[in-house]
């Protein structure tokens, strides 16, 4: 049976070993082991630039007990890290999948490191983050004449008795098929910007404009190829949460890592009232912001407020310190679109529809406790990783300070994201899973077109891009017929 049977004017092409589809790290890397394990891969991606999320990323990988840890005088071993993620998934990843993932990590980083690292351009010589994550990888491709063909996006997978054998695409126009002769590889991203799929399945209210992911690409187009293909969905409710906000003219909304986490602000909802901690993991907030806004109505949009001494000494969003840049200097059209002001506490309260009343206690209850250093309500700064992001010279808690003096400001916050986690059910070497747990020969995922084997939780930066590529890498070994064996197999019979 084939889903492309009934497509109209398709023209067949000559075989490849293995279509990968999409272009983020994970994709490629795929593409490039596969090269070099003597297969022919193709790569087909559907906008028309390469490297989807994970060009505009960070470009933090997570290596568990990686071999640079000890020259920085850092211990890590497999076990804490299997434990450690184990305990994050909470059973919504299989645990022999968590190992898989830890124990290839390593091996993956020793093969990609074989390659260069930083690819240098004419403008700015050297690139940094997920530019250059997919820049080395793109010097790879090249090196190895690796066929990636743009604005080729996937419609459906063919199958025969089973099996997954090719791909129907979108090519100037026309429907194709192409064959595979060993396997497809799922690396798609996930449907944050599907805003029906978003209504389907992540908590409400939902708005694929949230995103702080490529307009346009990553609409699910995989998830639902693999789910007509037989595919288990899994995770399809979770997301890779993050606060974002709207700058005008900006194709997508910018993700808030870090500002939150500074001395001197506080978020509030429309009440006024704090609802969590500012400087908490950011998949965090944004569930905070989901579960007050069911308990209020008033944390979607919530309000990020700060005073003079913030907005003086630190950067928000688009705002550079004004020390550097005052609002004299500040584009007008920001006034009421990026930023609100208001002399006092009341005026901005009345600016951003907030209760006063509640957003002056905030203030005053922030004020004492960044006197005392202790946060009553919410314990921020109260953990390493809240100080992580603070500022060391504030004392005696780096993320907190007095809100007092005048002007203030606000910021709007929405409930978005860098991506979603939930896709294509997959086994530890990122085969794909049928309804019945059965594996669905010839098909494979990996990244945000797959659930995540990290399951509801972010664990810690590098989180999407280290298990992409590494079950990338372990899908190769398993194409080729050479399973990466675990190493570790006594923790899976040990207890937490
Ligand atoms: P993508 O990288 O988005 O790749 C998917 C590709 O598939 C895209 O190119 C898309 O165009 C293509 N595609 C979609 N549909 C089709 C189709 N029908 N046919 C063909 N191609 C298709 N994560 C980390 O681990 N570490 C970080 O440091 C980090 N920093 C981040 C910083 C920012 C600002 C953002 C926004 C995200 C960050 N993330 C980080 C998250 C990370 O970038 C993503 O989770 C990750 O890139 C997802 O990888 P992916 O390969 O699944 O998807």
């Amino acid at each position: 049976m084939s889903h492309a049977e009934g497509a109209a004017h398709q023209n067949s092409t000559p075989e490849f070993d293995v279509i990968v589809v999409g272009s983020g790290a994970g994709a490629l890397l795929a593409a490039i082991r596969a090269s070099d394990e003597g297969l022919k891969p193709l790569v087909i991606e559907k906008a028309d630039l390469l490297g989807g999320t994970s060009a505009l990323s960070g470009g933090g990988i997570w290596i568990p007990d990686n071999h640079d840890m000890p020259k920085v005088g850092l211990r890590d071993s497999l076990e804490m890290a299997y434990r450690y993620v184990k305990a994050c998934a909470k059973g919504l990843a299989t645990d022999d999948r968590v190992l898989a993932y830890v124990e290839t990590a390593r091996h993956m980083a020793r093969y990609f490191l074989d390659y260069p690292w930083r690819n240098k351009t004419r403008r700015d010589r050297n690139m940094t983050g997920g530019q250059a994550l997919i820049g080395s990888l793109l010097t790879a491709l090249r090196k190895r004449n690796i066929p990636l063909w743009l604005e080729t996006p996937l419609q459906s997978l063919i199958t025969d008795n089973g099996r997954v054998t090719g791909v129907v695409v979108l090519k100037e126009g026309r429907a194709l098929q192409i064959m595979a002769q060993q396997a497809v590889i799922l690396g798609a991203g996930g449907f944050e910007r599907n805003q029906a799929m978003r209504e389907q399945y992540l908590p409400q209210p939902t708005d694929q404009a949230w995103t702080a992911t490529p307009p346009g690409a990553n609409t699910g187009d995989a998830i639902r190829a693999g789910a007509e293909a037989g595919a288990q969905l899994h995770l399809m409710a979770h997301s890779w949460g993050v606060p974002t906000m709207m700058v005008p003219k900006e194709e997508k909304f910018r993700p808030m890592f870090v500002e939150r986490s500074l001395p001197g602000c506080m978020v509030v909802n429309a009440q006024g009232k704090r609802f969590l901690n500012e400087s908490g993991p950011y998949p965090e907030f944004q569930q905070a912001m989901f579960a007050n806004h069911q308990a209020t109505g008033g944390a979607v949009p919530a309000w990020i407020v700060f005073d003079a001494t913030f907005r003086a000494n630190y950067p928000i969003g688009p705002l550079m310190p004004a020390a550097a840049v005052p609002d004299s200097r500040l584009r007008k059209s920001w006034l009421n679109q990026v930023y609100w002001k208001g002399e006092s506490l009341e005026e901005l309260a009345a600016q951003i529809g907030v209760d006063a009343h509640g957003l002056k206690e905030s203030a005053a209850r922030m004020t004492e406790f960044a006197r005392t250093g202790k946060d009553l309500e919410f314990d921020r700064g109260g953990n390493v990783f809240d100080r992580y992001y603070g500022d060391i010279h504030v004392k005696p808690n780096p993320n907190l300070a007095p809100i007092a003096k005048g002007p203030f400001y606000a910021m709007k916050l929405f409930p978005g994201d860098i991506g979603t986690k939930g896709g294509l059910l997959t086994d530890r070497d990122a085969r794909v899973l049928d309804d019945a747990g059965k594996v669905i020969p010839g098909l494979y995922c990996i990244g945000n077109n797959s659930a995540s084997v990290m399951g509801p939780a972010y664990p810690g930066a590098g989180s999407t891009l280290g298990p992409a590529m590494t079950f990338a890498y372990r899908a190769i070994s398993d194409i080729k017929g050479q399973p990466i064996p675990l190493e570790r197999t006594d923790l899976l019979e040990s207890k937490l």
